[in-house]
């Protein structure tokens, strides 16, 4: 079922949804399963299951020299789709990028998709190549985001890459498509961000999930932002309860976002990572009550591969 069913269907009830990491390579699928049983009893109308593009190694050779390796950390989102949609008999969401991807392996990443009877797809942009700075498309692959719905838009009605494919049978794909409450990184304003945002809706997406927040007040004035810039489709909101002293200063390194004072301080003030985890429970606790009792329709917690903390926030809740 559709992302925008499910929130019909909850009829103005607030949904739980999480997003999981394939394992590194090596690992049993047992692994994800293992984070995904506790939190099936809080009924997620879906689970996303994000998308990792290769990556560049260099391994040294007997000469000394280095060879550059291309290698995929963690494969196996599709594989992954799949087992839980058995599994389970829940929705589950591949990511899609358009980094890495030509338009026709991205044309046959979404007829495996549409043979398995996945309904949603999450369509991103992706990030640079860790080895690299910018972000650099595939020869015949798509710049932005908003290249790749239109062409995930396009097979919903049936026109493939090649145009002599006569009859061809349409797929039925609900689109997702990111946002960030506090900027993405390269935007040079939010206003800018929320032109190309419009532009991903109007080519096709039909909700929006953000990138992790700490202060729900970012979300709020976002929420207004958009929809006073006439977007009217569903701002899912993303949410990470930070887990260790570390995250105090990788998540905003890697995500982009600012801490509240409050929750930095507190963190602070912790022993150990047990306290530490302990705030990131109480303050995303906080967060998602208060965004459940303005109504927002789905919270869509990110795990990061543990599902534990997400448990103890969603048996508050949900
Ligand atoms: P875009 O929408 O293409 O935007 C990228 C930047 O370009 C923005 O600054 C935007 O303002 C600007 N822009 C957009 N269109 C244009 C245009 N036509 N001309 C000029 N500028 C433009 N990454 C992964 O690798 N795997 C995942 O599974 C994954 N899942 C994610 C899930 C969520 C909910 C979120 C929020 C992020 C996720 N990411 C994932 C990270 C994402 O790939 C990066 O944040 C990436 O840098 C941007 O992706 P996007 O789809 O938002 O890009």
């Amino acid at each position: 079922m559709k992302v925008t069913e499910h929130i019909i269907k909850a009829n103005g009830k607030t949904q739980f949804s999480f997003e999981i990491l394939p394992p590194l390579k090596g690992q049993h699928i047992q692994s994800i399963f293992d984070n995904i049983d506790p939190l099936m009893e809080f009924k997620p109308p879906f689970i996303d299951v994000t998308y990792h593009r290769e990556e560049y190694v260099f391994k040294e050779m007997e000469n000394g020299l280095l060879k550059k390796q291309v290698v995929k950390k963690r494969p196996g989102t599709v594989g992954i789709c799949a087992a839980i949609q058995n599994k389970y008999a829940v929705d589950a969401i591949p990511h899609i990028l358009c980094g890495g991807f030509s338009k026709e392996d991205t044309e046959n990443f979404l007829i495996d998709l549409d043979f398995l009877g996945i309904d949603n797809v999450m369509a991103l942009r992706g990030d640079a190549v860790k080895s690299e700075t910018y972000f650099k498309p595939e020869k015949d692959g798509h710049a932005y985001a908003n290249e790749l719905v239109s062409q995930i838009e396009n097979l919903n009605k049936g026109k493939y890459l090649d145009e002599e494919l006569l009859n061809s049978s349409t797929t039925n794909f609900c689109i997702g498509v990111a946002a960030y409450p506090e900027k993405h990184m390269e935007a040079p304003s939010l206003d800018s961000d929320i032109h190309f945002l419009k532009k991903k809706i109007k080519n096709g997406a039909s909700y929006v999930v953000t990138q992790m927040f700490f202060d729900n007040q970012k979300y709020f004035d976002f929420l207004s932002k958009c929809r006073a810039e006439g977007i009217t489709v569903p701002i899912i909101p993303g949410l990470k309860p930070i887990a260790t002293r570390k995250q105090l200063n990788l998540i905003p390194h890697r995500f982009h976002v600012d801490l509240p004072e409050d929750l930095i301080i507190a963190i602070v003030k912790c022993k150990d990572n047990k306290a530490v985890k302990q705030v990131g429970i109480e303050w995303c606790i906080e967060q998602s009550k208060e965004l459940q009792k303005a109504g927002i329709p789905i919270l869509h917690y990110y795990s990061m591969g543990r599902s534990d903390n997400i448990r103890t926030i969603a048996s508050k809740l949900f």
